[in-house]
């Protein structure tokens, strides 16, 4: 069967889909232009992020099966459109959730030990700069999670087991007995407390109505003055002209984002004139082991589906209950 890649994927997953006797069909670009011919022919499409999966798209494929999310979430795929021409839709969630909880680990130690700031003074010179003692332990700090799912519980692990830290977090929707289960480990509070108390917060929530600007200046001003703000989920959780002033104004100690509101940021965004401010381009999930754990997985989602079998993590269920695909269940 053809397989079509919108964007090429690592060596190591597209050898899996060969060897299982399928033709693995590469566009030149993921423009919709170059997406949509090629998708006539294909039975499964293994999706980055460089391509929306439209309700266009989608009906362009005469005989489409699957379309196989190399990461965790379907954002750019029309999943009712996929269920509506009976198309199984699968991600990967889960797999780089450990690459994204050392990515704040990184960040978080960073701004504790004012990694950037000593790294530039010892190039220019100025290695008196240790007399100033700007860094700070992190150990028996206090940690605040917005979002207590997968990435958040990961790094509740890591910083208690390794540092010590009292965890809080806020996570509304979290069923009463999942936070149980979890009760030696973190205290659940509502989100003023988490503001007030936290030494280190990060940010582990998707971007819905609900948390867009869940940050923002009436947080800022509730947050100890050497508050450090950590933000590795979507850039617009986070009231970024807010978080400027308050980073600004002193009013928090320093800020570690993976994401920003626009990606890239403008050239004249004041966040990248900050010394308390660690700027990463959306990449904490893109480690070297990560990115082919993504492709390879994503390529066993698709032959489990070219096999004739349910994949694991599918977003459109429903569609297992139409007549193409009833025999699976
Ligand atoms: P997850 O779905 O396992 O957990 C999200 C948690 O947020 C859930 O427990 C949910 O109940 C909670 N939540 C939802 N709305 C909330 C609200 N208003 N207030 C408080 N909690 C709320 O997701 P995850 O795997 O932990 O990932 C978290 C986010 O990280 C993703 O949504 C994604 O946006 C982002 N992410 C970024 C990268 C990257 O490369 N930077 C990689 C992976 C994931």
């Amino acid at each position: 069967m053809n397989v079509l890649l919108p964007q090429p994927i690592e060596a190591e997953a597209t050898q899996r889909l060969s060897e299982a006797g399928h033709t693995v069909i590469v566009a030149d670009d993921p423009k919709p232009g170059t997406v949509r011919p090629l998708l006539k022919d294909a039975q499964a499409v293994i999706l980055r992020t460089g391509i929306t999966m439209t309700r266009e798209l989608i009906e362009a494929a005469d005989d489409l099966l699957v379309i196989s999310r190399t990461g965790g979430g379907f954002d750019n795929v029309d999943v009712e459109a996929a269920t509506d021409n009976n198309v199984i839709v699968t991600s990967n969630l889960g797999v780089n959730t450990i690459s994204v909880c050392e990515h704040v680990l990184a960040m978080m130690l960073s701004l504790a030990k004012k990694l950037p700031v000593l790294d530039r003074a010892v190039r220019q010179n100025n290695y008196s700069i240790r007399y100033q003692n700007l860094s700070c332990d992190i150990n028996g700090k206090t940690l605040g999670l917005l979002g207590f799912g997968r990435i958040g519980y990961q790094v509740a692990q890591a910083c208690k087991t390794v540092f010590n830290m009292d965890i809080l977090a806020c996570d509304p929707y979290l069923p009463d007995e999942i936070k149980q289960q979890y009760g030696d480990l973190v205290v659940f509070v509502d989100k003023q407390r988490l503001c007030n108390d936290s030494d280190v917060i990060s940010v582990h929530v998707p971007l819905t109505e609900q948390t867009h600007h869940a940050l923002s200046t009436d947080e800022f001003k509730l947050m100890k003055p050497e508050a450090i703000v950590i933000n590795t989920s979507r850039g617009p959780v986070i009231d970024e002209a807010a978080l400027t002033m308050a980073l600004q104004n002193g009013s928090i100690g320093g800020a570690g984002l993976d994401v920003q509101t626009k990606e890239p940021p403008d050239p004249d965004n004041p966040l990248l004139q900050l010394d308390n401010v660690i700027l990463t381009p959306h990449s904490a999930a893109l480690t070297s082991e990560c990115v082919i754990r993504m492709a390879t997985d994503a390529a066993d989602r698709t032959l489990e589906v070219l096999s004739g079998k349910v994949p694991l993590n599918v977003a459109n269920p429903e569609v297992l209950k139409s007549s193409r695909w009833q025999h699976l269940v």
